[in-house]
């Protein structure tokens, strides 16, 4: 049984059309590198950045904190590093979902020791329990608290390619 529809694919394309513009706008001109957090954001970056008409570079970070659960096992692992230096140029981190936000923590700090000329940050979705300490600068939507899957988001590697963002009920490690 696919999972229960949360935001259809329609709503998905408006809001990502919104988010490309506000992007747009608020993104320094000047040498841009979109950086896609793997593998979820991939989905979500690939009609990200065909909103954005301007050059950039778009490079990805590999990255595991769940495993197969549905509950973060709390540590952040880089399992691919980018493919060139940041240094200089205007960076935007486009990540699937914040939680927890201790990913994008970890990638921020990560990323601001590379010295760039900026760094925003987007999520597709975000949870309510994502703490303030976490700046995210552009947010799709407000996710609901249980876990969801589609349009580049997984449980256990499925579901990914669902055009939809579904949920489904949580599983323990
Ligand atoms: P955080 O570090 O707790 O913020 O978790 C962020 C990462 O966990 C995301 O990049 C996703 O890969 C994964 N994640 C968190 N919540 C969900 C969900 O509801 N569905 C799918 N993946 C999720």
């Amino acid at each position: 049984m696919l999972p229960k529809e949360l935001i259809s694919a329609q709503s998905l394309a408006r809001r990502v059309s919104e988010l490309s513009k506000e992007i747009d706008k608020k993104v320094p001109p000047g040498p841009l590198t979109v950086v896609g957090v793997l593998r979820g954001a991939f989905v979500f970056m690939a009609d990200l950045v065909r909103g954005i008409p301007r050059q950039m570079t778009c490079d990805f970070l590999g990255v595991r904190s769940y495993g197969d659960a549905t509950v973060s096992s709390g540590v952040v692992e880089i399992t691919s590093d980018l493919g060139s230096p940041v240094e200089g140029r205007h960076v935007l981190l486009i990540e699937d979902i914040a939680d927890t936000g201790l990913t994008l923590g970890y990638l921020q700090e990560l990323l601001r020791a590379r010295k760039p000329a900026s760094l925003h940050t987007c999520v597709l979705m975000a949870k309510p329990n994502l703490p303030a300490s976490v700046k995210v600068d552009f947010v799709g939507f407000e996710a609901p608290a249980s876990f969801v899957v589609g349009y580049g988001l997984d449980a256990a590697q499925l579901y990914r390619n669902l055009p939809y963002i579904g949920a489904i009920e949580p599983t323990k490690a």
